[in-house]
């Protein structure tokens, strides 16, 4: 019998065609919650949400997304900033034009759905934000530059949105996972010239030896989100098999 924790509230998940989002989309439901998917992708999500087009880059698209949402819902009570996209290289191989995109997606994106959603956060009784943040906001990875560069601000914007609001009732918080077994990671080992080495070295890279499931940090989301998580804001919690604290000895 899952716990109904949810029940009663609404959720609003960005990103939820896909991996993470798609994970804890279904978790949310699973737990009593009405969800609604906003994602760029028209590919339909298995999950029982309402699936609304939007692009986090886009402030028209993002409100009437919104909007939508908290009509179908009959509110928003819960938001997952989790859309997101990847970024590869060093300092000297993404040019200007990358580097706006990705903070665009990345950071602003979060900035554009917050802002929409707000007014209906602001009437709701157990109002929570939850960021996707990554390991990559505090640990140095190599050739991820860009990329660690968004999850830094969106750990620094998680801390300052969380103050920003605690006053009138709105937790913030974000994980911060270590590498996921989702599409988007199938895809990087793809590019890869050896798949399989690769793979192997990202789970030797665990603790745990393995990689991060999506579900895992839906968990931990649905931790974070949770209207029983009343006293914990401004936190970052760790998903990551181990790989940011740990020094173990095989
Ligand atoms: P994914 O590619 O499987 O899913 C991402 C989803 O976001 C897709 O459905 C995509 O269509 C959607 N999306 C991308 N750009 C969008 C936009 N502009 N507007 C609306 N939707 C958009 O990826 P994932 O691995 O599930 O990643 C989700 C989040 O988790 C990202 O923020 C990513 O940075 C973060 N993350 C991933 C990992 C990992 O190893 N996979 C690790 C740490 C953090």
């Amino acid at each position: 019998m899952a716990h109904m924790e949810f029940a009663g509230t609404s959720a609003v998940v960005t990103g939820g065609v896909s991996g993470i989002g798609l994970a804890t989309a279904r978790l949310l439901a699973e737990r009593g919650a009405r969800v609604a998917v906003l994602d760029r992708s028209a590919d339909s999500a298995p999950v029982d949400a309402e699936q609304l087009r939007c692009d986090v880059g886009d402030d028209a698209s993002v409100r009437s997304a919104v909007a939508a949402a908290a009509q179908r819902l009959g509110g928003i009570d819960i938001l997952i900033n989790n859309a997101g996209i990847g970024a590869r290289g060093t300092v000297a191989d993404n040019d200007d034009a990358e580097w706006h995109q990705v903070l665009d997606i990345n950071v602003v994106g979060i900035v554009r759905v917050t802002r929409a959603t707000l007014p209906y956060l602001r009437r709701s009784r157990s109002a929570a934000i939850v960021n996707t943040c990554s390991i990559a906001a505090t640990a140095g990875l190599p050739q991820r530059a860009l990329y660690s560069a968004t999850k830094g601000a969106v750990l620094a914007l998680t801390l300052a949105m969380a103050a920003d609001h605690v006053g009138e009732g709105i937790r913030v918080n974000c994980v911060n996972p270590g590498t996921v077994d989702t599409p988007w990671v199938a895809r990087l080992l793809d590019a890869a010239d050896d798949p399989a080495a690769e793979r192997a070295a990202l789970e030797a890279r665990q603790p745990t030896g393995r990689l991060v499931s999506a579900e895992d940090v839906a968990h931990a989301i649905a931790y974070l989100a949770s209207p029983s998580s009343g006293s914990t804001t401004g936190t970052a919690l760790p998903v990551d098999g181990g790989m940011q604290g740990l020094r173990v000895r095989r």
